[in-house]
C-alpha cells in the first residue's frame, strides 16, 4: 500500500456536514450586499506579483514574508493574499474608471498567505468583502460600515465591537509621521526588533504591534486626531454622524491603523472577543491612493474584508444556532433482489429528473442493510422496489417519521415527495 497523502499545512477540508453553515453565510453576504446595491465580482486567484507589491505595499508582512510567489517563464505570479488590489486591477482593466467610475462590488473567495498556522490562521483562508470604487463621499465609508454590521446582525451575531478611526490624508499624515517618529525615537531600546525596523521604514506599522512592551510605549505616543487637517477632520465627523444615524454602536479608537499601507482617512475594525481578545472579524477603510497607485486616475475608494472562518467561529462561539443541514435526500430506494438493480437505477433517474432527490445502495446489500443506509443518510421516505413493483408500477412508499406506508404509482410518489 502506498503512503497516504495529507493536506498542505495550513489548509482545511470543508466536509459536507459543514457546508450548510458556509452556504448560509455566503447567501447572507449576497442578500445584504444586494440590499445595499453591491454586485458580485470574481477575479482570478493568480495575479502578477507586482500588483501586490504596489497595491499592498512593499514594507508589509504580507508582501515581505507571506506571499505564495512563483516564477513561470518570464512572469512572477502570486496567489492573492487579499482581494482589494485585484478588484481595483479588474476595475481599471475593464475601463470602469472611464465609463462608469462609481462601482459598488463585493467578492467571496479563497486567499493565501504563508503564515505560521494557528487555530485561527490558515494559509488558505476565505474572505468576503465589499469595495466602493470611485467615490470620496463620507457616506460611502458609512455605507460599508453599516452594511457589515447589518450583515452580522442578520446572521444573529450579537457580541461584536466596531472601532473607527481616521488616519488622515497624505498631507496630515506627514505631520503625524514626523510627530510619531520623533516621539518614539528615544524609546526604541524598549521596543521589539520589528518595531525598530519599522521605525525607519513605516512608523505607522508600529501602532499595530501586539507586543506588550511596545503597546505600553505606544499608549503614551501622540495620536492622529491632533494632526488631522480640516478636510480630514470634516470627513471623519461626517462618517461618524452617518454611522450613528444608522443606529450602529461604535467606539472611536485613535490607535487603530490597520496593517496595510494604502489606507487614508477612515479605518475601521470589527472584533469579537468570543474568538479571542480583540480578534478581528472585519477590517476596512478608505484607500484613496490605491486606484492611482495601480495606474488609474485619482479616485476615492473604500471597502472592507471579513474573514469567513473567523465569522463562522464567532457565530459558533456565541451560540448562534447553525442552519439545518439540508443535504439529506428525500427518498431511499430499497431494491429487492439483485436483478432489480438496473431497473432500480432507471427508476432513480426518472425520480431525480422529476425533481425528487433520491439515493439507493450502490453495492449488493440485504434489504435490512439498505434500510440502515436509508436511516444513516437521513432520508425521509423509503420505497420498496422488487419484481412485483417493477411489473405493476405500484410502489410501497414508507414515511420513516410517521411509519405510515401507502401503495402509490409513480406520479403520486412525485407529488407526495414534492409536498415535503
Ligand atoms: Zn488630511
Ligand atoms: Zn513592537
Amino acid at each position: 500500500m502506498s503512503r497516504a497523502i495529507s493536506r498542505v499545512k495550513g489548509t482545511k477540508d470543508i466536509f459536507p456536514g459543514q457546508i450548510a453553515r458556509w452556504r448560509h453565510l455566503e447567501e447572507a453576504v449576497g442578500d445584504v450586499c444586494g440590499l445595499y446595491g453591491f454586485r458580485e465580482i470574481r477575479t482570478p486567484m493568480l495575479e502578477p506579483t507586482e500588483l501586490f507589491v504596489r497595491g499592498v505595499g512593499e514594507v508589509t508582512d504580507i508582501v515581505e514574508k507571506e506571499m505564495y510567489t512563483f516564477q513561470r517563464s518570464e512572469d512572477s505570479v502570486s496567489l492573492r493574499p487579499e482581494a482589494t488590489a485585484p478588484v481595483v486591477r479588474a476595475y481599471l482593466e475593464a475601463g470602469f474608471d472611464k465609463n462608469a467610475p462609481q462601482q459598488k462590488l463585493y467578492y467571496i473567495g479563497a486567499m493565501f498567505r504563508y503564515e505560521r498556522p494557528q487555530a485561527s490562521r490558515q494559509r488558505q483562508f476565505h474572505q468576503f468583502g465589499v469595495e466602493v470604487l470611485g467615490s470620496s463621499s463620507p457616506l460611502a465609508d458609512a455605507e460599508t460600515i453599516v452594511l457589515a454590521c447589518d450583515l452580522y446582525d442578520s446572521l444573529g451575531l450579537e457580541q461584536y465591537e466596531t472601532m473607527i478611526n481616521s488616519v488622515g490624508c497624505v498631507d496630515c499624515r506627514a505631520e503625524y509621521r514626523a510627530a510619531l517618529s520623533s516621539a518614539l525615537a528615544p524609546r526604541l531600546a524598549q521596543m521589539c526588533e520589528d518595531c525598530n525596523r519599522r521605525h525607519g521604514r513605516n512608523v505607522f506599522r508600529m501602532l499595530d504591534c501586539k507586543q506588550a512592551r511596545c503597546t505600553e510605549v505606544m499608549a503614551e505616543a501622540p495620536s492622529m486626531a491632533a494632526s488631522l487637517c480640516e478636510a480630514c477632520h470634516q470627513h471623519h465627523a461626517e462618517v461618524l454622524a452617518a454611522v450613528e444615524a444608522a443606529g450602529v454602536e461604535y467606539i472611536e479608537n485613535p490607535r487603530l491603523v490597520r496593517g496595510l499601507d494604502y489606507y487614508t482617512r477612515t479605518v475601521y475594525e470589527i472584533t469579537c472577543d468570543a474568538i479571542g481578545a480583540r480578534s478581528t472579524i472585519c477590517g476596512g477603510g478608505r484607500y484613496d491612493g490605491l486606484i492611482a497607485e495601480l495606474g488609474g486616475p485619482s479616485l476615492g475608494a473604500v471597502g472592507f474584508a471579513s474573514g469567513m472562518e473567523a465569522t463562522l467561529l464567532a457565530l459558533e462561539k456565541t451560540g448562534v444556532e447553525p442552519p439545518a443541514d439540508g443535504s439529506a435526500v428525500d427518498l431511499f430506494l430499497i431494491l429487492i433482489g439483485d436483478e432489480q438493480r438496473p431497473s432500480g437505477f432507471n427508476l432513480a433517474t426518472k425520480l431525480r429528473r422529476a425533481g425528487v432527490s433520491c439515493q439507493f445502495e450502490l453495492g449488493v446489500k440485504s434489504p435490512k442493510a439498505q434500510m440502515r443506509a436509508a436511516n444513516r443518510c437521513g432520508a425521509r421516505f423509503t420505497l420498496f422496489f422488487g419484481p412485483a413493483e417493477a411489473a405493476s408500477g405500484r410502489y410501497k412508499l414508507r414515511d420513516l417519521t410517521t411509519r405510515e406506508e401507502v401503495e402509490v404509482g409513480f406520479e403520486e410518489v412525485c407529488s407526495r415527495l414534492s409536498a415535503v
